[in-house]
């Protein structure tokens, strides 16, 4: 029985959007990255937090104390992960690790994977690529897609919209090319800040430079997100961006299919 423990906050089974078929997604928590948009505030924070859970029934207002988090080990997802077995090989499907950012607890990632390849279980690993290249390397090696996300090109912009620099994460693309894994570029389209011309340029440029990228998947921006900063009574940067979708997403979905890879609209 594989022992190895780590922290999610929640499995979402029949998922559509994190991988080719349906899918079983776990959600680490952790991430070493802070977007003013994130969709899973909760996931930011490594360890199991405890929040207020707001609610009103009637005019009357409740507020509930839970715990985001838990703590399991690699052979208690197994046995969530093999009842859904059969939709994955029905639909092409399998498991996609997802955060919170996986490569934060790589140990569990690491197992977790090698239990779902020892099970013939196809995996994706959705990840923003800021890790230490000797970790990045030894886990994005072991599952069989890469669901890789680039917001800005432009250091200082990614500095302060996600409150790290850009140099590792694409250094980890770039070597991510040799390992023979698939790759899914994830593009987040956030109005004004990552649809701009500038930032979708520099994004082609820089992929127009790779060899080996199976597909570009362009997310829209929504912001159903702001309700749970609000739940979990989180610090938000997501009200300062604008709600309107990108206008722009047909003309940036033409600009990337010039280089001749697949592009999709979501992911
Ligand atoms: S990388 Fe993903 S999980 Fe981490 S802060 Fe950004 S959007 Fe949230």
């Amino acid at each position: 029985m594989n022992t190895t423990q780590g922290i999610i906050f929640d499995i979402k089974r029949f998922a559509v959007h994190d991988g080719p078929g349906i899918r079983q997604t776990i959600f680490l928590k952790g991430c070493p990255l802070r977007c003013w948009w994130c969709h899973n505030p909760e996931s930011q924070n490594p360890a199991i937090e405890k929040a207020y859970k707001s609610y009103k029934i009637e005019d009357q207002e409740f507020s509930e104390e839970i715990e985001i988090g838990r703590i399991v080990n690699v052979a208690d997802v197994m046995r969530v992960i093999r009842k859904d077995i059969l939709y994955f090989d029905g639909s092409g499907g399998g498991v996609t690790l997802s955060g919170g950012e996986p490569l934060h607890q790589p140990d569990f990632t690491c197992e977790l994977l090698k239990a779902c390849r020892a099970e013939g279980i196809h995996t994706a690993l959705d990840t923003c690529g800021y890790a230490e290249k000797d970790v990045f390397m030894k886990i994005a090696g072991m599952s069989d897609l890469l669901l890789y996300d680039l917001k800005l090109m432009d250091d200082e912009l990614h500095q302060n919209f996600t409150g790290v620099s850009n140099e590792i994460i694409l250094s980890n693309l770039k070597l991510a090319i040799g390992l023979g894994t698939t790759i899914f570029i994830r593009i987040p389209l956030i109005p004004s800040i990552t649809d701009t011309e500038k930032n979708i340029t520099s994004i082609w440029e820089f992929l127009s430079e790779l060899k080996g990228i199976s597909e570009i998947d362009l997310l829209p921006f929504h912001d159903f997100a702001k309700s749970k900063y609000r739940r979990y009574e989180k610090a938000s940067l997501i009200d300062d961006i604008e709600v309107e979708p990108s206008s722009n997403i047909q003309e940036i979905k033409e600009t990337f299919e010039i280089l001749n890879i697949p592009v999709k609209i979501g992911g």
